[in-house]
């Protein structure tokens, strides 16, 4: 059974379902007014893998992820630009699905638009001013956070300690730093929405309470996002539930950020790069990778050299898919996501089913990916040393289990011809001119080299033939 770190309780618990057999998602989106990031990437994938390990395990599972078509940053560029905000809003989002679609990310059962919940959303912040939880101020609709007993509970600091660290905003009426806006009223020129308190918007934390629990239900099952979300986001979405007396998420699942030279990539430090720009020099399944190879939860470095090395993990992926012919177990996936017991049906030469029970454990531990891949990627290497002895039946079912279990964390193996670049090249006639010098400790050093590299290496009679 998946066990998994629940932000509110602190602690990894066993996954406990409202309903046996169906898991509910709700992962908070984007706010679409510029090109998605290598963040957003993450969290993307990170989730992803998340919803594609419960569909492996036989669970059905309903996503929810949320578009925040109306916001400050989209009313910003769109003055900037002469562009309405609608404008705007459609041609980031579409350039959000086209991202994620290339790194191969299954689209959500659903994805809200905010503009398509301002009703539901006057509502609810209608009853927290009636239940005295929130108040109408001269610019907005605030909610009182002390309306909430246990405020502060995901990040982790009790209200006394969060009020010390609070800005202080030059906010007329506002009776609380840490209160925070439900509704705002509208300036001249903005989109707007009529309501019991004028024409004006809501608030970005009002609108995944009442998306999530109009798709999903109360106490549905998983609630996620990135750590940057865990606060104010997060605690916000969480104490307008409580105040309405919703059960809310059960579980709070947060990944780690991306980082590079240590450092959190954001925006707002214009250290980012785009998945676009990713994408345009590097196989897209090497961002897959480089996350399955890090802990959810930990920062995950992302340069040249990890990009790098992922795409070579994924040479010795396709390398094996290559010299045994794998069948990608993918390609089949009714949804596109592979279900444990349908793949193994499946598979011809039959998987190692002690390989799967194991990377099954490890993924079950609080998704410890880099356990599961390393047990993947030990596959790899008895497979090709099944291969070398000729023994095609075992090598056949080892490879088969490779696919499947990379399949089941959404990599597909290709197995499309790899270019000998020059570098590889050279390595090539510096191994044979070794052998001919009869320096082989030189020349099982440059196999080792080309190994990791991700070459498959034979001795051929006119020398050494590389391939992937
Ligand atoms: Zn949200």
């Amino acid at each position: 059974m998946l066990r998994l770190h629940d932000t509110a309780t602190g602690s990894v618990r066993p996954l406990e379902l409202r309903e046996p057999g169906q898991v509910s998602l709700y992962v908070c989106g984007p706010t679409v007014y510029g090109p998605p990031h290598i963040g957003h990437g993450r969290f993307t994938l990170v989730f992803d893998i998340l919803r594609r390990y419960l569909a492996f395990s036989g669970l059905r599972v309903r996503h929810v992820s949320n578009v925040t078509d109306v916001d400050d940053k989209i009313i910003e560029r769109a003055a900037r630009e002469g562009r309405t905000e609608a404008e705007v809003a459609a041609e980031c989002e579409a350039e959000w699905w086209a991202a994620m679609d290339a790194l191969g990310a299954l689209r959500p059962d659903d994805a809200p638009h905010a503009t398509a919940y301002v009703p539901g959303m006057v509502a609810l912040i209608a009853d927290l001013v009636a239940r005295g939880a929130a108040y109408e101020t001269d610019d907005g609709v605030y909610m009182r956070v002390d309306a909430v007993p246990d405020y502060g509970l995901l990040a982790q600091q009790p209200l006394s300690s969060l009020r010390a660290g609070a800005r202080v905003e030059a906010t007329e009426g506002k009776r609380s730093p840490l209160d925070f806006a439900l509704w705002k009223k509208a300036k001249p020129g903005e989109p707007q929405w009529r309501s019991p308190w004028g024409p004006g918007r809501p608030g970005w934390h009002t609108e995944c309470v009442v998306m999530s629990l109009d798709l999903l239900g109360e106490g549905f099952d998983l609630h996620g996002g990135g750590q940057d979300l865990m606060f104010p986001h997060h605690e916000n979405e969480r104490a307008q539930a409580v105040a309405e007396g919703k059960d809310f998420a059960h579980y709070w699942v947060h990944n780690g950020m991306v980082t590079v030279g240590g450092e959190k990539m954001s925006k707002s430090l214009r250290n980012f790069s785009t998945i676009a720009e990713l994408l345009a020099s590097h196989d897209s399944r090497a961002y897959r990778l480089l996350v399955l190879r890090a802990h959810y939860r930990r920062p995950v470095e992302v340069t040249q050299e990890t990009i790098a090395d992922a795409e070579r993990g994924l040479a010795r992926l396709d390398g094996l898919a290559r010299r045994l012919s794998l069948p990608d177990p993918l390609a089949a996936a009714p949804g596109g996501a592979l279900v444990r017991a349908q793949a193994v049906a499946a598979a011809p030469s039959g998987v190692e089913e002690d390989a799967v029970d194991r990377f099954c454990e490890h993924m079950d531990d609080d998704l410890d990916t880099p356990g599961a891949m390393a047990g993947v990627f030990d596959l790899v290497s008895r497979a090709h040393a099944a291969a070398d002895e000729g023994d095609e039946k075992t090598a056949s079912r080892l490879g088969t289990t490779v696919a499947v279990l990379a399949g089941a964390v959404g990599l597909a193996l290709r197995k499309g011809v790899a270019e000998v670049d020059e570098g590889t090249r050279r390595l090539v006639d510096e191994r044979d001119a070794a052998r001919r010098a009869r320096d082989f400790a030189r020349a099982d050093a440059i196999r080792d080299e080309l190994v990791a590299a991700g070459w498959v290496v034979e001795d051929g009679a006119g020398g050494t033939v590389v391939h992937r």
